[in-house]
């Protein structure tokens, strides 16, 4: 049993949980990541390519807070 990986590459508009994909950005510090919106119009989300498709980072920090127990 394989399981193809998906490749390392995020298009501008794709969807991981209520984020979309806005633009991509290099940081100094951290590298590549992305800035994202969430559903709810924040924009001021950031997250690496593993983070979004790992799904560690499906929503900004006041939606994620509120969906966690
Ligand atoms: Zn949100």
């Amino acid at each position: 049993m394989s399981i193809a990986l998906p490749t390392l590459t995020i298009e501008h508009g794709e969807r991981f949980g209520k984020l979309t994909v806005l633009r991509k950005y290099t940081s100094k510090k951290r590298g590549p990541r992305y800035a994202c919106g969430c559903s709810c119009g924040c924009t001021k989300v950031t997250a690496t390519a593993n983070e979004l498709l790992k799904g560690r980072v499906k929503a900004c920090l006041r939606c994620a807070d509120s969906s966690s127990p």
